[in-house]
């Protein structure tokens, strides 16, 4: 589903993501971790090119979308994202937010939208909210109407960063269950996040970051039980 071929990704004179291979089945959910500052964010957004790699290749579907041809609204269509915060359209109620792009990008009818914008909703547990404005809910609330607004656009592929980092504490869970929901349906998932008993549960790979580098990807249980670098030794020490 996702393929990325030496990705570099240079800010000035910093290089934050330095030769970075991998390559992501569809279906897959891939945990990404690491230290602050280590290219997470970067990496992520670099997969639906909201970041331009400096060098390097992404392949989406055996089509590469790192050539410069590519309709980046097009890209975008097929791959979800959610952000740390939330990001919602504050003048919209939450119905609205969730049913605004499939009408504007994807041409649905009204009629369809509201009815597929009303089934996510209630998935994430919120039809008692669709008429309430984001200023009204609370942080774990505005998180899953994130999550439904970005499914109401049908993606393949749906991209996390940090999603439960603006959260607090009590509000985790909720969100969690529902991205728990979402690998169930087999969607192809790519999460930055520092919970880390999730990543371990959820992820079929994991992908450590540091300084830029991939120091380390493979299977959770091997990667939390059995780190083989110095680096991710110290990180889990410092997080477990
Ligand atoms: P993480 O998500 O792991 O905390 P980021 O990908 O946000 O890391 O950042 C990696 C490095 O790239 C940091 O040193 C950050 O300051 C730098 N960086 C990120 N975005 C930009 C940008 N738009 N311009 C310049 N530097 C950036
Ligand atoms: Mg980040």
């Amino acid at each position: 589903m996702i393929k990325a071929s030496n990705i570099t990704k240079v800010f000035g004179k910093n290089e934050v993501l330095k030769d970075i291979s991998t390559t992501i089945n569809k279906g897959e959910v891939v945990t990404v971790i690491g230290p602050s500052g280590s290219g997470k964010s970067t990496f992520l957004r670099c997969l639906n090119l909201l970041e331009q790699p400096t060098s390097g290749e992404i392949y989406i579907k055996d089509v590469n979308i790192t050539d410069g041809k590519v309709d980046k609204l097009e890209i975008r269509k097929n791959i979800g994202m959610v952000f740390q915060h939330f990001h919602l359209f504050p003048h919209m109620t939450v119905l609205e937010n969730v049913t605004y792009a499939p009408q504007k990008v994807k041409k649905q009818s009204k009629e369809t939208a509201l009815k597929n914008g009303k089934e996510l909703l209630a998935k994430v547990g919120l039809t008692d909210k669709e008429d309430a404005y984001p200023n009204r809910l609370s942080g774990g609330q505005k998180q899953r109407v994130a999550i439904a607004r970005a499914l109401a656009m049908d993606p393949e592929i749906m991209l996390f960063d940090e999603p439960t980092s603006a959260l607090d504490p009590e509000m985790v869970k909720e969100v969690l269950d529902v991205m728990k929901d979402l690998v169930d349906t087999g969607m192809t998932m790519v999460i930055v996040t520092h919970e880390m008993n999730f990543a371990k549960e959820v992820a079929d790979k994991v992908l450590f970051l540091d300084d830029g580098v991939l120091m380390e990807e493979g299977n959770p249980k091997e990667f939390f039980d059995k780190p083989k670098t110095t680096r991710a030794i110290d990180f889990l020490d410092k997080v477990l």
